[in-house]
């Protein structure tokens, strides 16, 4: 099933959470969709974020976990924090934390052995800066990337999205055909994996979506800035909106 995750990184109030929850819920209407919907809130909008109807639409994500299970580190959140507020899915490597918080490859293997103890599932962000493109180091930092997830058992469900970081908030999404390539060599890189979903992210918006999804093979999308409008959001994921009911 296509998976679309709706990354709202530092963005709203719990009060524009709940707003949003309930627009997509309307949007919606009562059935479950056909694909399968994430929201990554902040921390403090996780309860306001969730799906009020009765059987759950979509469901919730955390952007980031803490490395250790339990202790003395003010400020941050474990895995089975998460678990116990309601998420379902973890981003972890998002190429902000790796840049901007010097996340490094150890700390990442830490953070997705304490997703998969919490029993959550990784969204595992990875791609090329544009430096890496231009000196041909895609394919060698795909593989730096993927190593990451040496230890992560092979037969649970992974979520890889393939987010170039010149692409990230940019407005210059990838070709479906990079996409389509990129695609092809991380599932042949993850070809032992048992249940594996492949998204991209990147400046994806209700007018490139549907491209990019048909002509890369692509099993969804990790959407930053369009993500942010229940009705973008939507379009995104191919929902048929039901504004005129
Ligand atoms: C992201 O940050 O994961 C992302 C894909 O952002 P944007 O869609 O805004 O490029």
């Amino acid at each position: 099933m296509n998976l679309f995750v709706a990354n709202w990184k530092m963005h709203k109030t719990r009060g524009e959470a709940r707003a949003f929850a309930d627009e997509l819920s309307a949007l919606l209407g009562p059935s479950a969709p056909s694909i399968e919907l994430v929201v990554a809130p902040p921390l403090t909008a996780l309860d306001a974020a969730r799906d009020a109807g009765p059987r759950a639409r979509w469901s919730l994500a955390a952007q980031n976990v803490a490395a250790e299970a339990e202790g003395a580190f003010t400020g941050e959140v474990s895995a089975r924090m998460l678990a116990n507020a309601g998420c379902r899915y973890v981003i972890v490597g998002h190429s902000e934390r790796r840049r901007l918080f010097g996340e490094d490859d150890a700390l990442l293997k830490r953070k997705l052995t304490r997703v998969r103890e919490a029993g959550l599932i990784p969204i595992y962000c990875l791609g090329e800066t544009e430096e890496e493109r231009v000196m041909s180091l895609t394919a060698a930092t795909f593989v730096r990337q993927i190593d990451t997830l040496c230890d992560d058992p092979p037969d649970t469900p992974l979520v890889v999205a393939y987010e170039p970081v010149w692409a990230i908030g940019t407005g210059n999404a990838a070709t479906p055909e990079d996409a389509a390539a990129a695609r092809a060599h991380l599932a042949e890189l993850l070809s032992s994996r048992r249940d594996v979903r492949i998204l991209y992210g990147g400046s994806v918006t209700a007018d490139n979506a549907a491209s990019i999804l048909e002509r890369s093979g692509m099993s969804g999308f990790l959407i930053g800035g369009a993500s942010l409008k229940p009705t973008s959001f939507a379009a995104i994921a191919g929902i048929r909106l039901r504004t005129e009911d």
